[in-house]
């Protein structure tokens, strides 16, 4: 690469060009030369190559590639367009084109191209079809904003449709893009309003650099230049071009380029980068030889599993001249924006027909070359297109004309390239196809519809011998091309998705033409596939279905649409019918031959038929043909024809047996499945079976197969037709003879049960036959009552929410179920809570319509809703009979269906059944078989009580079920199907069907007095007969109640025993019990507040929990069990040790500075907490005791488990067993580590005398300077001489340890894991930083969960769960006898640099400065390291708690000068003039002595109420977590105000901390002692830096960190990430842009651009910003999917439900329904309460435990 560079022309040589060249007059010598083109083509043959394509430009740094870019620009704007565009112009450019502006007139078109991830907005009331969208401007802008909208997220390309009247129903105008009155008509020709010679001269110079362009990039010479083009001196530069292909992953690539070119990862990743994004990329400069070698290797690497990556090595001249002619196409585009007229211009030129005649206009040569060129320069010109051709509605018809003419061979070219369809030229049908004038005129003239469908046709090129399309032995290559061929089905739709409303003669010629296309296409899917039953063996491989299926799927729509289009014009119905009738009988031809008919007898009819087994011979699933002749029966139905002529119907072509013929198979084979008969077919049969009923495929199948039997059934006689159904079933023979049923039930126990379930399948097709009636067309109802019916089963199941009953119900080809009108009519809405969403309920008065043979249930639905409907009545106190719904009136074609009930096949067949039922045992029926016959019945009664109730007369009733049922039956030994129901009224083992039954026979009491009624006088209401059988039924409530109330009895007794059981359970399987977190906060914070008040019961005596006059901390004996064994066990310092499972994190909760960087782990100090609370280390825990040695054999089982899963490699686990962690055993919490649980040691000993300050003070100081010269004597360093020694203080003493060695050992566990999460490091036990570490997780825990109580509104005490409060307990109590795990020296001097932060020493050095001191953090340590210092003391005059006061006082001092120093402001509010308070003047006198050494630097405040103001705010925070740390830290009981929240607090507070309510007093009263102090913290030199501006300055109080305020409008969040661009590689858009939700930073996630090393490991964005913003943990949304991450570290992570909530109050994960999405706050707090809780690596192990494919997620590539 060195070589070449040498070659390269210095940029000093362009830029002297740049001076002597002229645009001006160049373009006046080309205006005067003879041949435009030729000199312009010279001008380019010399330039081009010397501008562009210079040399390598990969592999050195970004910046430069992006001035080597900035450069080309430039030099192609001076050199290059400067001239074309004085030419064109024939003036300064500037203003031609801002003159050409003027007088432009925009298109009333938006055009406005999306980018990826841009919203896109469609009205679901207003669009002509789902593909209409507009841009987020327009749609603000447009009435939609107020209609049922929905949104999505662009997947780029495409563009605003507003402006287009024909993609609107209503309001196809946004405010912005108004059709005014200035406009001109598009008809008018806009040219004529530009200067002759401007158009003559655009003209010329636009075919001239199209031209160029377009031989430019269709050119396929590597080596050679277009005529005119050559060079003169050629050098020897060449570029190894590598392609884009969609075959390849980026890993091979990269590889790949790092073997073949040598080049870093990075580079290879930045080559692949560029490769996939603009489809081509040079990976090598140099020679021909030096570029080829690369070739071949990375052809030799590539090629081994599949065909190779496609490189070419190209001229560099080549190279430059495909650069310029893609700038060039972008100019023109740019150009057209100026001026409609030459917009129009280019529109001429683009399409005029070349030399070579049709389709050889220059826009024909890019379609045709489409599928060859790469991606950059596709997207480039299809741009182009779009803003010309497209945008330019005459121009449009005459592209249309021009892709419809090349539409097979474009289609054709797409199916062979490899490119996303969104690269092809293909994909601009959508543009085109979907404007219905467009549509139809491309259908009329060019035959659109017939030519779409003959290309698809040819594609699918797999047939058997009978012509059928045969799928099962497809390769991978055959799937992928049938994977592209889809895309045409696609352009069929947008063909046919809007109906016409008028039809003319030729629509109706050619749409009929196109049917038959269509119809050779089902032929060819009738009865694919055939499956034929394995009986013996089961099949040895699973036959392909899926391809099959999907075209079906595929097709559904389309069927739909055109049975629409049939509909709109009888005409067309009629003729379509014929043919369709036709293209049937094709198929049937082979059907009836063969064998002799078979002769069927049965309740003294007889039929013939033939002889067909669905369990032994061929059957298929897939019968298009007959389905679409199913679907134009019921149009005819619909029309006028049917009802007044039916005779003028093409029906009767074919026998009415044969129609019924395959659709009754594939029910049938539907039966045996559910019989268990084709078990050995494996699952391919079971999945095709499912999707037959499926909501995506069932109304072009099954649906379609139900109507096509009922149409048969009503044009035969209905004993006939049931006879042929039961020989299909193959259950003629049972109930042909009563012998062969006896024969087979005593024989084979298989064979029953299946003919028992065949049978209840058979009944519940008649009952579909003759109830189903909701298809507008069978039944007098309208599509509104379909959608109704649907609505009112499903939510017979259970209320649903939205998006599961749109999931239930089948949709339209514009998306659309018909939901959203009949939704409220039915249902009521209920709001949702925190969790869930909202729901749809019945309302009680559609009860009534349910019908539990509803066709589209499955039977696990039908006996939900069976359960649920039972359940209601029973509640409602009413009978548990589910008879039919009265249904509504057949049209007349179908009428005679109701036959079907009262036929003497179908009464022999109940008889039967009936008879059966009587004998108790015996596995011959079933009570669904029972259930099923009683439910025809029923339908029957209602049949003929409806006739009765609409007809004049007795006469005109030609349903006579009532009667019939009263004749006995066939068999001699039966009795009439009446006198059976009697007798099993009262029949004991039917105590089921019993309300049915009555109900059925009171109906029957109902009918007859009906007809006698009728048949005196002709019109009596029914209803009032019904008085005499008032008593009978106060009888019935009354027996029912009884039995109601043994039932509750018996539960009762159960419930008992069950609950008996679980507690058992419990006990057995503890790892198995298990609780969600917020169960356990609930059930525990109650039983908190009782014990935390019982046990330590308030007294009237004031509280104080630090210094000499506290109460508590007495030895109480604890007991703990522990959850492992079970044993109890009692806290001692001597005795087993106990702990606690905890989980040990890095927090940044409370941090003030997220930018500050992360500590250097070996040098870090963390004894001075900086009160920005950067970084904390956090102990929760669940609360969960163990002994130690439980705990450790539980977790090295845990380790063992985890070596033997790596070995075998399988599972996950959700926690990390090499770095600690493990589940606590009984909750399943995710833990790393244990806390011991230590006894109370320290009691109080009262005798003692308390010293002052002073005193105090005194002697700690000599006590301090003692022990130093003690360890600089032993250090060998000793030159001065003795300091005193305090009486009683031994500077060597070595005092025992208090503790057993396994209670020690705990200590020193727990104290090395804070120390590994808080440093990072591996354990070091001699590291002198490790007690200091375990006092700061005390410390941050304790002030986190003070914010916590704080920000929630809660008391301070008896508010936290059990779990918390445990925790904080042991916590304080280990951190004040870590220190005893560590050397005496090493605390010491831990305290002494505390001291001196309080109490500076001139000759310490490094003491920070006041500001820089947390000043609970030094409280808790000096506290905490003091017990070092007083074990020394053996004198028995001092007390630990005097010291504790003492040091409390210090640090509150401290702490007021602190917020004193840093919460003024200049503003100050100026004081009210009255007098203040004591506390008021105090303080004042305070801030003036600070003054006093400070001077200018503190702003002067008179106002002392507004000082004291500051004082409180500020110190309370601390005051609250003081109280917090004495009162585990003693076991004082807090006061009763402080178990409230509310006012009281400060004093109560402040008596509790034993200070005075007026806290500055503490000043007042030791100002000689305290003044020098307050002297030398202010003349720190920080203070004067940090107060002037020079430093971070924290006020106090801290406010409470919150996560970003969110738009309430998600779609704003959209657009906002849909303008984000990778901020790694230059002005790409982010293809996941995700949201931190802690600092709002936007990141690119997700992509090979934004990795970053973290640790010596590659991550992500989400993951390497989580370690900057969260010590390791992230909160993100992601913007584009709708969806919270949680990440945890690298290896953990989960996805949490989005704030945003639709109006049905659902999220929407994965936008996938589009439905407008709004922000739930009451959510994202709930989301902000787990983050403020340390809860989030809680939530997303429970969800990683929960869920265990989260495991296997790539978190840390996030
Ligand atoms: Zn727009
Ligand atoms: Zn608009
Ligand atoms: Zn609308
Ligand atoms: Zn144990
Ligand atoms: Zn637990
Ligand atoms: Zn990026
Ligand atoms: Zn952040």
């Amino acid at each position: 690469m060195a070589a070449a560079e040498s070659e390269r022309e210095s940029p000093s040589d362009i830029c002297s060009e740049f001076l002597s060249f002229s645009a001006k007059e160049t373009a006046s010598r080309w205006q005067a030369a003879a041949d435009l083109q030729q000199e312009v083509y010279s001008h380019l043959a010399l330039y081009v190559p010397r501008i562009l394509c210079l040399g390598p430009s990969g592999g050195v740094s970004n910046r430069e590639e992006q001035r080597e870019e900035q450069r080309e620009d430039l030099a192609c704007q001076l050199l290059l367009l400067a001239p074309l565009e004085w030419l064109l112009l024939g003036e300064e450019p500037a203003a031609g084109l801002a003159q050409l502006q003027e007088n432009n007139q925009p298109s009333p078109l938006c055009g406005h191209v999306f980018k990826v991830g841009e919203p896109t907005y469609s009205c679901r009331e207003c669009a002509a079809d789902p593909t209409c969208v507009l841009c987020m401007q327009c749609f603000l802008g447009s009435v939609h904003k107020d209609h049922r909208y929905r949104m999505t997220t662009s997947g780029g390309g495409g563009f605003c449709d507003c402006g287009d009247a024909e993609a609107w129903k209503k309001g196809p105008y946004c405010q912005k893009h108004t059709l005014t009155n200035g406009n001109r008509d598009s008809e008018e020709d806009s040219i004529a309003h530009l200067p002759a010679d401007l158009v003559a001269r655009g003209y010329s110079i636009f075919s001239i650099i199209l031209k160029y362009a377009v031989d430019l990039l269709t050119w396929e010479q590597e080596d050679q230049l277009p005529a005119g083009l050559e060079l003169q001196e050629r050098g020897d530069n060449y570029y190894c071009m590598l392609f884009n292909d969609e075959v390849h992953t980026y890993e091979q690539v990269i590889y790949t380029l790092q073997k073949a070119v040598n080049c870093s990862q990075k580079e290879a990743v930045s080559f692949a980068t560029t490769v996939d994004r603009d489809g081509r990329k040079s990976v090598r400069y140099g020679n021909l030889q030096f570029c080829e070698q690369a070739k071949s290797v990375i052809v030799r690497n590539t090629s081994r599993q599949s065909k190779p990556l496609r490189v070419q090595v190209m001229h560099s001249s080549v190279v430059a001249h495909q650069c310029f002619a893609l700038k060039a196409l972008s100019w023109l585009g740019q150009i057209i924006q100026y001026s409609d007229g030459l917009r129009r211009v280019l529109c001429q030129v683009a399409l005029q027909e070349g030399l070579e005649g049709k389709s050889s206009s220059l826009v024909d040569r890019l379609m045709l070359n489409d599928s060859k060129m790469w991606k950059g320069a596709r997207n480039i010109y299809h741009q182009l297109l779009m803003n010309s051709l497209l945008m330019d509605l005459k121009y449009k018809k005459i592209f249309a004309i021009h892709f419809a003419k090349s539409y097979e061979r474009l289609q054709s070219d797409y199916v062979i390239d490899d490119h996303d369809r969104e690269f092809s030229i293909t994909d601009l049908s959508v543009q085109i196809f979907t404007v219905p004038s467009l549509a139809r005129m491309l259908m009329v003239e060019e035959n659109l519809m017939t030519t779409i469908i003959r290309t698809f046709v040819d594609h699918l090129r797999h047939r058997d011998l009978q012509g059928r399309f045969q799928f099962d032995r497809y390769t991978a290559q055959q799937a992928f091309k049938f994977g592209r061929v889809q895309s045409l089905v696609g352009d069929l739709k947008y063909v046919l998705i809007n109906c016409p409303t008028e039809w003319t003669h030729d629509l109706r010629v050619k749409f009929l033409e196109g049917l038959d296309a269509f119809l050779e296409l089902l032929k060819c899917m009738q009865g694919m596939d055939p499956v034929v039953r394995q009986v013996g063996q089961h099949i040895e491989m699973e036959p392909e279905w899926e391809a099959a299926f999907t075209l079906q799927m595929k097709l559904t729509h389309i069927i739909s649409m055109i049975q629409e289009w049939c509909s709109t014009d009888e005409r067309v119905l009629i003729e379509a019918y014929g043919k369709c009738l036709s293209a049937l009988s094709h198929c049937h031809s082979g059907l009836p031959d063969g064998e002799q008919p078979i002769k069927l007898c049965l309740a003294g009819h007889s039929v013939e038929t033939f002889r067909y087994q669905v369990s032994q011979d061929k059957v298929s699933i897939h019968l298009p043909v007959c389905r679409l002749l199913a679907g134009l029966h019921v149009l005819l139905s619909r029309t006028e024809v049917a009802s007044r002529f039916p005779e003028q119907l093409p029906l009767g072509e074919l026998s009415p047996p044969l129609l019924i013929e395959l659709p009754l198979r594939c029910l049938v084979l539907c039966a045996q499945v559910h019989a268990g008969m084709w078990r050995r077919n494996g699952f391919s049969l079971i999945n095709q079976i499912y999707y037959y009923h499926n909501v995506k495929c069932r109304v072009e199948m099954f649906d379609k197969d139900v109507i096509m039997l009922q149409a048969g059934a009503s044009m035969m006689d209905p004993n006939h037709f049931l006879m042929i159904v039961l020989s299909r079933y193959e259950l003629f023979h049972i109930f042909n003879s009563a012998d062969v049923r006896k024969r087979y039930r005593e024989t084979n126990k298989d064979v029953v049960q299946q003919n028992n379930t065949l049978i209840e399948e058979m009944l519940h097709l008649i009952i579909m036959v003759v109830g189903e009636r909701y298809v507008a067309g069978v039944g007098q109802v309208e599509a509104f009552d379909e959608v109704r019916r649907e609505i009112i089963h499903q939510l017979s199941i259970k209320p649903m929410a939205h998006s599961e009953l749109v999931k239930a119900l089948p949709e339209n080809g514009n998306k659309e179920t018909g939901l959203e009108k009949v939704i409220d009519s039915v249902a009521s809405f209920k709001k949702p809570g925190v969790t869930g969403r909202g729901l749809y309920e019945l309302r009680p008065e559609w009860n009534k319509h349910f019908n539990l043979y509803f066709y589209h249930y499955s039977r696990a639905d039908q006996s939900k809703a069976e359960e649920a409907q039972r359940k209601l009545r029973k509640h409602n106190g009413d009978d548990t009979a589910l008879p039919p719904p009265p249904p509504p009136p057949l049209c007349p074609l179908f009428a005679s269906l109701v036959n079907l009930l009262q036929c003497d096949v179908l009464l022999a067949m109940e008889g039967a059944v009936l008879q059966w039922a009587v004998e108790p045992s015996g596995g011959g029926w079933t009570e669904s078989m029972l259930q099923r016959v009683l439910h025809l019945v029923a339908m029957a009664l209602l049949e003929e009580q409806q006739q009765l109730e609409n007809s004049r007369g007795d006469e005109d009733v030609t349903f006579n079920f009532t009667c019939k049922i009263t004749r006995p039956g066939e068999a001699s030994t039966s009795g009439s199907v009446l006198a059976l129901m009697e007798s099993l009224q009262n029949a004991p083992h039917l105590e089921m069907h019993k309300d049915m039954i009555t109900w059925i026979l009171k109906m029957v009491a109902n009918i007859k007095t009906m007809r006698q009624r009728t048949s005196s006088t002709s019109t009596v209401s029914l209803r009032q007969g019904q008085e005499p059988e008032e008593a009978v039924r106060d009888k019935d409530k009354a027996e029912r109640k009884r039995k109601a109330e043994m039932a509750r009895l018996r539960r009762e007794k159960i419930m008992a025993q069950m609950s008996e059981m679980q507690k058992h359970f419990i006990n057995e399987n503890k790892e198995l019990f298990q609780q969600s977190l917020e169960e356990l906060e609930a059930s525990t914070s109650a039983a908190a507040a009782e014990s935390s008040l019982a046990i330590l019961e308030p007294t009237c005596a004031p509280q104080v929990c630090v210094g000499p006059w506290r109460v508590g901390g007495a030895h109480h004996h604890q007991l703990v069990t522990c959850i492992l064994c079970q044993e109890e066990q009692e806290l001692r310092c001597h005795g087993r040790a106990m702990v606690l499972a905890a989980f040990v994190q890095r927090s940044t909760v409370l941090s003030k500075d997220r930018h500050r960087n992360l500590p250097d782990p070996e040098r870090y100090d963390p004894l001075f907490m900086h009160p920005d609370l950067s970084l904390g280390i956090h102990t929760a825990s669940c609360g969960h005791i163990m002994h130690a040695t439980c705990w450790q054999r539980y977790f090295e089982a845990v380790q063992f488990k985890e070596q033997r899963r790596q070995q075998r490699l399988r599972g996950h686990t959700s926690y990390d067993v090499e770095n600690g962690e493990f589940l606590c055993p009984l909750c399943e919490c995710l833990s790393n580590t244990v806390v011991p649980l230590l006894p109370h040691t320290r009691s109080l000993d009262r005798s003692v005398h308390h010293p002052s300050l002073e005193v105090w003070f005194n002697t700690t100081s000599q006590q301090i300077a003692a022990l130093q010269f003690y360890y600089r004597k032993c250090s060998g360093d000793s030159g001065e001489a003795e300091p005193e020694v305090p009486e009683g203080f031994r500077v060597d003493f070595n005092p025992q340890n208090l503790f057993s060695s396994s209670i020690s050992a705990m200590i020193t566990t727990f104290s090395m894991s804070t120390y590994k999460v808080g440093l990072k490091l591996n354990p070091n036990e001699q590291d002198h930083r490790v007690p200091v570490l375990s006092w700061s997780t005390c410390a941050y825990t304790i002030q986190s969960i003070e914010r916590l109580l704080m920000d929630e509104d809660k008391p301070l005490f008896g508010s936290l769960p059990c779990r918390q409060d445990d925790c904080l307990s042991a916590l304080t109590r280990f951190s004040s006898t870590c220190w005893t795990a560590a050397p005496l020296k090493t605390v010491h001097t831990h305290f002494f640099r505390l001291f001196t932060a309080l109490v500076p020493d001139t000759l310490v050095e490094n003491t920070p400065c006041i500001l820089e001191v947390d000043m609970f953090h030094l409280l808790v340590y000096s506290v905490l390291s003091y017990s070092s210092m007083h074990c020394l003391d053996q004198s028995g005059r001092s007390v630990v708690d005097s010291a504790h006061l003492h040091l409390l006082h210090l640090v509150v001092i401290a702490h007021l000068v602190q917020i004193l120093l840093t919460s003024t402001t200049e503003d100050v509010c100026m004081d009210q003039d009255s007098v203040g308070s004591q506390e008021e003047e105090l303080t004042c006198q305070l801030y003036r002595a600070l003054r006093k050494h400070l001077e200018s630097v503190l702003p002067e405040v008179s106002s002392g109420w507004q000082l004291w103001r500051w004082v409180k705010a500020g110190v309370l925070p601390f005051l609250r977590a003081a109280a917090l740390f004495f009162h585990y830290l003693n076991s004082t009981a807090p006061p009763a105000d402080l178990l409230v929240a509310g006012s009281g607090q400060w004093e109560a507070l402040c008596s509790y901390l034993s200070l005075p309510c007026n806290l500055v007093q503490l000043y007042h009263s030791h100002q000689t002692l305290l003044e020098p102090l307050i002297h030398s913290w202010c003349c720190h030199p920080t203070v004067r830096q940090t107060l002037q501006g020079g430093g971070a300055r924290i006020r106090f109080p801290r406010e409470s960190n919150s996560l970003i305020d969110l738009p309430e409008d998600y779609s704003t969040l959209i657009n906002q990430a849909s303008s984000f661009t990778c901020p790694r590689s230059g002005g790409d858009k982010s293809r996941a842009p995700t949201l931190c939700l802690l600092c709002g930073s936007m990141l690119c996630s997700q992509s090979y651009c934004c990795q970053t090393e973290v640790d010596g490991e590659d991550v992500g964005a989400c993951t390497a910003h989580a370690f900057s913003c969260g010590a390791g943990l992230g909160l993100f949304l992601r913007v584009r999917e709708s969806q919270v991450l949680f990440v945890a570290g690298k290896t953990k992570g989960c996805f949490y439900p989005p704030p945003y909530l639709d109006d049905y109050g659902e999220t929407d994960q994965g936008l996938k329904r589009g439905n407008p999405l709004h922000l739930c706050l009451e959510r994202y707090r709930k989301i902000e309460r787990l983050w403020r809780q340390h809860a989030i690596a809680e939530v997303i192990g429970h969800a990683q435990e929960a869920n265990q494919t989260l495991v296997a997620i790539d978190w840390q590539h996030l």
